[in-house]
């Protein structure tokens, strides 16, 4: 679990001044995720447009804060026409083979460590197990996150689990069937029982990524509710659920629990959950009316 850098010089440098406060929120969001995906500072443009505006993305790779393709500075990559990178990344953050070494090292200094408790056949209490798997810097910092359920970050995105998903494999299939991360499978299922068939769902990690991004913020329903928009809007059925995502992408946040939303005057609060289920019911009544 590395941690993106920001030194205490950050936030008066030139650069930082010229890229503006909103685009440095976009800077430290997605070093986070760098971070936390060990990409050596590269951000897919997915990513960035997540967690950013166009405004947003070029104010930071104007003010030379990233970078993009066909740049010309030489302590950074070369980049593809679907990336950003930060500039000097790895002269400030551990790269990914640095990340990968510390994580091997831990993960056997761990078993050592079972392996000897084993030995003395002395029973670890429940907490220390749990305390071996997480990093102590998350300890020490923990009591700044007030959600317990937070997720631990992987070099995965944060569904994949580790049995199920062996580094450097992420988007490995079961069968010739595609690999859902857990935590989308409830929007995979919510999809076939609103009735919308035959959608592909072989998506990369990062689109993966994408869409357990848009289910926490935008709520099940509401990708629900959309993707049912987007399918009766299409000439032929999708055949993939990438189709759905630029809709998606464009929803509003979902209200956060117990604070109501923003009258629709003052911005485009998402519709009611009552509104979505009755699209969804609509939908699947005529999907199933189709099919008998
Ligand atoms: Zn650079």
């Amino acid at each position: 679990m590395p941690w993106f850098k920001i030194d205490d010089g950050f936030h008066c440098h030139p650069k930082v001044f010229a890229a503006g406060t909103p685009a440095i929120g976009l800077y430290v969001r997605c070093g986070s995720w760098a971070a936390q995906q060990a990409t050596d500072g590269v951000v897919p443009k997915q990513i960035a447009r997540l967690y950013g505006t166009p405004r947003m993305i070029k104010a930071l790779v104007d003010a030379g804060l990233w970078h993009q393709k066909d740049h010309d500075c030489e302590s950074c990559p070369e980049l593809d026409a679907n990336s950003y990178c930060i500039h000097q990344y790895l002269e400030r953050n551990p790269s990914r083979v640095d990340v990968d070494l510390a994580r091997k090292a831990k993960s056997e200094r761990q078993q050592r460590w079972r392996d000897n408790k084993k030995k003395t056949q002395i029973t670890p209490p429940e907490q220390s197990e749990v305390d071996g798997d997480v990093d102590a810097s998350t300890r020490r910092h923990g009591d700044a996150a007030p959600n317990p359920a937070r997720p631990v970050p992987s070099p995965s995105p944060p569904t994949e689990e580790k049995k199920a998903s062996p580094d450097g494999a992420p988007d490995a299939r079961i069968g010739d069937r595609p690999r859902i991360p857990a935590n989308s499978r409830p929007l995979v299922d919510a999809i076939g029982a609103a009735g919308i068939r035959g959608v592909g769902w072989d998506l990369g990690t990062t689109d993966w990524f994408v869409v357990e991004a848009l289910i926490k913020r935008c709520g099940i329903d509401a990708l629900v509710a959309s993707a049912v928009a987007s399918a009766q809007g299409a000439r032929t059925a999708p055949r993939s659920a990438r189709y759905f995502l630029p809709a998606w992408r464009a929803l509003p946040d979902a209200p956060a629990a117990g604070r109501s939303p923003l009258p629709a005057a003052v911005g485009a609060a998402p519709p009611p959950p009552s509104h979505n289920a009755s699209v969804i019911a609509r939908f699947r009544a005529r999907a199933q009316e189709q099919t008998s």
